[in-house]
């Protein structure tokens, strides 16, 4: 990748497959393209060109994936974990080989074909929301691209619940301007809520084995889940109210209780909305504790989003006005605020 505009030094981009799919991979300038566009977008590049020729319908499909992109409104971040100045940081790479064995356990006997691929075009990526809320979707689908020879259709799974989910890298709006005229890109599972999933995998014994749904595994060798983190604990929430948590050994068996439901990670409303889908089944269960604890967390999210949006709303109001003089002005009593709470 040879960068015009900006600062970055030239890199290759590659994908590796086993040499047992030789005949599956090839240099198809679609996939390079889908590499490349996003991260070029991020860093100010004026124009994206790839040797060969581009499907004509991806063409087209860019372009109208690009008016739903400036829409949204995205954070920047820094990605600090995954990726030194390098390559894919050691940690992350033994991630990839305990994953890919418990993969080719459940393709086993599934009895599918896994092919482990290795690329490096999530390292083009600026930082982590480049990719996540951005540059994801594109980059899964670059990979498809890679594999035309054999694969004519791919499925990017939903992440969110039912209905137009917020903006991400994978989105409905977005995954199926990925295609071309060889390779349909489509995103899956859109009609089915979080806890609708859940229930599909806690049914299927192989996926319910090596069942993972944790950020923080690193370093636990004796489990691929935590069970104490906001994820862990959505997923147990959700099998426990579904009378599955038993039926998996990644996560404890433990009896759920309104401290946890109180400890659970509610990011956005796609969260909340699958807390919300728990409150019938417990109920049924006779779980008067839990649904109220339910209850209980799902205001407490509504009125942390709506003192943010507030604090956003004045932020915005003194930008406009002041210069932000009130907000720097306030910052430092509030400070010692509440340095005096804390001592006394
Ligand atoms: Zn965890």
């Amino acid at each position: 990748m040879i960068w015009e505009d900006c600062d970055q030094p030239s890199q290759e981009v590659y994908f590796e497959c086993p040499a047992s799919f030789e005949d599956d991979i090839a240099p198809n300038p679609n996939a390079f393209l889908l590499a490349g566009i996003m991260p070029a977008t991020d860093r100010g590049e004026h124009r994206v060109q790839v040797e060969g020729s581009v499907c004509p319908e991806l063409r087209n499909g860019l372009l109208a994936a690009f008016r739903v992109i400036r829409d949204c409104f995205f954070f920047l971040g820094f990605n600090r974990y995954d990726f030194d100045a390098y390559g894919p940081v050691p940690e992350r790479l033994q991630d990839f080989e305990r994953r890919l064995e418990r993969m080719s356990e459940l393709a086993r006997e599934a009895q599918i074909n896994l092919i482990p691929v290795h690329t490096n075009i999530r390292f083009f990526a600026r930082d982590s929301n480049a990719w996540n809320k951005r540059g994801m979707g594109a980059g899964l689908a670059s990979i498809a691209h890679a594999f035309s020879p054999r694969i004519a259709r791919v499925l990017i799974g939903s992440s969110g619940s039912i209905g137009i989910p917020l903006p991400w890298g994978t989105h409905p709006l977005l995954d199926p301007n990925f295609s071309s005229t060889n390779l349909e890109v489509r995103h899956d599972g859109l009609q089915l809520s979080r806890l609708q999933k859940t229930a599909i995998i806690s049914d299927w014994p192989a996926a319910m084995r090596i069942l993972q749904c944790c950020w923080q595994n690193e370093g636990i060798p004796t489990s691929i889940n935590c069970g104490y983190c906001g994820k862990c604990l959505h997923t147990m929430i959700q099998l426990a109210a579904l009378d599955k948590l038993d039926k998996t050994h990644t996560l404890p068996h433990v009896e759920i209780t309104p401290q946890m439901v109180d400890n659970e990670l509610l990011r956005d409303a796609d969260d909340a909305a699958s807390l919300q889908e728990c409150i019938e089944h417990f109920s049924r269960k006779g779980r008067a504790d839990l649904v109220e604890a339910i209850h209980k967390r799902i205001k407490r999210y509504h009125n942390e989003i709506h003192r943010a949006g507030f604090r956003t709303a004045i932020k915005q109001w003194d930008q406009k006005l002041t210069c932000g003089l009130l907000t720097r002005s306030v910052r430092p009593v509030l400070g010692l605020l509440r340095k005096l709470r804390n001592k006394l």
